[in-house]
């Protein structure tokens, strides 16, 4: 259901606050500045990451049962998410979004989509290997590989069979 105009200005307000602390806490992270890939391409809409948002808990919020419940509020009151399930390996919560029409793949609040939709698929950019969905139109490479590129160059490898190590290993 599309966002009523008192929602859609708190959404905004808080976006505000979200992408500032964002900000600063990737400019001050180390994990940020140790980031292994630059991101490729743009947004195709296909509509993937939409079908089940994810949020990853911090530890605070994944130990501490007050901390959670007023997570599911927020996003269920606010962002119109309903809570399907968790990982509890990767501390990840899953939902479903009520803004999200399977048929069309489209977002009926796009313009006062939360921060965690505008900021995906760069939150992946800190994990050793990140997995974006096959239909997505962006692509990670690998970043500082100038000399591995160099060295696969350097074989005797068949240019072929040299394209396809790239590609493996995201160099291109
Ligand atoms: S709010 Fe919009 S962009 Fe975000 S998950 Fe829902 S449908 Fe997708
Ligand atoms: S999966 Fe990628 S291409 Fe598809 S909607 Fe999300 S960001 Fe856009």
């Amino acid at each position: 259901m599309k966002d009523r105009p008192t929602l859609a200005l708190l959404k905004r307000i808080v976006l505000l606050l979200w992408s500032a602390e964002l900000w600063l806490r990737r400019a001050l992270s180390r994990g940020w500045r140790r980031r292994y890939w630059d991101l490729l391409g743009e947004c195709r809409a296909c509509g993937c990451c939409c079908v089940e948002p994810s949020i990853h808990a911090d530890p605070l919020t994944w130990h501490l049962p007050i901390v959670r419940w007023l997570l599911y509020r927020w996003q269920c009151q606010v962002n119109g998410m309903e809570l399907q399930g968790q990982e509890d390996r990767s501390h990840d919560l899953i939902f479903l979004c009520t803004h999200y029409d399977p048929v069309s793949k489209r977002c009926d609040s796009y313009t006062t989509r939360p921060g965690m939709c505008r900021d995906y698929p760069r939150v992946l950019l800190g994990q050793p290997w990140p997995e974006l969905f096959e239909t997505c139109g962006y692509r990670v490479r690998a970043r500082k590989s100038e000399r591995l590129r160099a060295g696969i160059e350097a074989t005797s490898l068949s240019p072929e069979a040299k394209a396809e190590l790239r590609r493996k290993l995201r160099l291109d």
